[in-house]
């Protein structure tokens, strides 16, 4: 039976129009009104007899996905959850590992974690790191190792209400559907907000380009960070507008800010050279000839609110940390090591055709000179081996056997050889 008619929210059981019912329960595509929910109960209530209340009763107390989590989860194995898929970054593993697992507690502690009135606050995170340094694949393999709903959203496309472009509470609108429409699940999941930097103020940060004021969107973000009762439209944005918006509590879930945060590194490397010029000039030579990510290690409150974000957000991120850039090194290894590692995953697409493909080290080095070149961290892995791959890919199925990828495959566009060897330049990645 046709859900909607005429654009008109209605009951998918009776056919009555939204404004025709008391309430309106929303499902994925179909609506339910309050008289049916009731018939429907007392349907149920009388085939089950006894078992109704039984079964009725246990709900509120089934342990989420998230709660019965913890008891296996420590920060240490939390860790190694992460070093299965994201290489290097220790610092920021770390921060992340132990700050899950308090905000575990504070979800499972529930009540016992009001303890003599000493209330476990929420812990939003926030990481700094130049793009493509894994800031989304630490929310998200998190999120996998916890089996939560992840929703990653924009924070650019982010405006106040009544400006045109996406009310603050569409980013829990894809949680929501990250969660099957399951709110409980849902209020328990993990939200990556990505470039938080760029929604700034202007004022202190020249960098900052941004035409509306990023202050009014820092407002309404931080009603949903610190825990409220949002009002989510379901299908999210605002082009159905008649939809029934769901009630999602925000109390328990775990928001990951990130940004690559352009123009703090100063910022923070003023104030530290303030703090040790007249005890030791060397010492601040020496600062200011640190990396960014030296001195953003050093990154305090402050310093952010003098970046252009709000008081009140960044003291809704207690937990801060930094990504480092990714080394030549660290990106040889994100090629091979990774469970899902790029050169792994294209192995495996080709073991498919019958291809077995290898890659010499000398070919490893040139993927990993280009992506360098490109400055987009290790996404730049993937667009470089994309193209070195495309012809080999167009025709692999055509041509089973051995495909080894040389330098000159990366470097000048020349097909893989074909032959099978033996010799010691054939490098088995992975
Ligand atoms: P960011 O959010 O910091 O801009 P992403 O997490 O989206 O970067 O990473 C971009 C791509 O690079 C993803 O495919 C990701 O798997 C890969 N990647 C980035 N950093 C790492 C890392 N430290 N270890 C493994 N893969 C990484």
């Amino acid at each position: 039976m046709p859900t909607r008619r005429d654009d008109v929210i209605r009951c998918s059981f009776c056919g009555r129009a939204a404004h025709e019912a008391s309430s309106m329960v929303a499902g994925p595509s179909v609506y339910i009104c309050d008289r049916c929910v009731r018939d429907a109960t007392a349907i149920v209530r009388q085939d089950l007899g006894p078992a109704f209340e039984r079964a009725a009763a246990p709900r509120a107390r089934r342990p989420s996905g998230l709660a019965r989590a913890r008891t296996a989860l420590t920060p240490r194995l939390l860790k190694g959850a992460l070093d299965q898929f994201v290489v290097g970054q220790d610092d920021a593993k770390k921060a992340l590992s132990v700050a899950v697992y308090n905000h575990l507690k504070r979800v499972e502690g529930g009540e016992a974690a009001d303890f003599e009135d000493v209330e476990i606050e929420k812990s939003n995170i926030l990481l700094i790191g130049p793009t493509g340094t894994g800031k989304t694949l630490l929310a998200r393999t998190l999120a996998r190792s916890l089996d939560v709903p992840f929703a990653i959203a924009d924070a650019t496309t982010l405006t106040e209400a009544g400006y045109v472009g996406d009310d603050v509470e569409s980013v829990l609108a894809h949680l929501l559907q990250a969660a099957d429409f399951d709110v409980d699940r849902a209020e328990r999941g993990i939200v990556y907000l990505d470039e938080i930097d760029k929604i700034a103020r202007r004022g202190d940060n020249a960098s900052i380009t941004r035409d509306v004021s990023g202050e009014g969107v820092q407002q309404a973000l931080l009603k949903i960070l610190e825990g409220t009762v949002a009002g989510v439209p379901p299908k999210g944005g605002r082009k159905h507008p008649e939809q029934t918006l769901v009630n999602v509590n925000t109390q328990h879930v775990l928001f990951v800010c990130g940004g690559a945060f352009d123009g703090l590194a100063p910022i923070v490397a003023r104030r530290l050279s303030r703090t040790v010029i007249g005890f030791s000039g060397s010492t601040a030579r020496r600062r200011v000839e640190a990396t960014d990510a030296d001195i953003l290690r050093h990154v305090e409150p402050d310093d952010l609110v003098k970046f252009g974000l709000i008081p009140e957000l960044v003291g809704r991120m207690p937990v801060v940390a930094v990504l480092d850039p990714l080394a030549h090194d660290t990106l040889r290894r994100i090629l091979t090591e990774p469970r899902n590692a790029l050169v792994r995953q294209y192995q495996k697409m080709l073991a498919m055709d019958g291809v077995a493909l290898t890659f010499d080290e000398d070919a490893l080095d040139a993927i990993v000179a280009r992506a360098v070149s490109l400055g987009t961290g290790a996404r730049g892995l993937r667009s470089v081996l994309e193209r070195a791959m495309l012809d080999v890919m167009y025709e692999a199925h055509e041509a089973p056997g051995p495909a080894r990828v040389t330098a000159a495959t990366i470097l000048d566009g020349a097909p893989p050889e074909r032959e099978a060897t033996s010799g010691p330049t054939a490098a088995r990645a992975a």
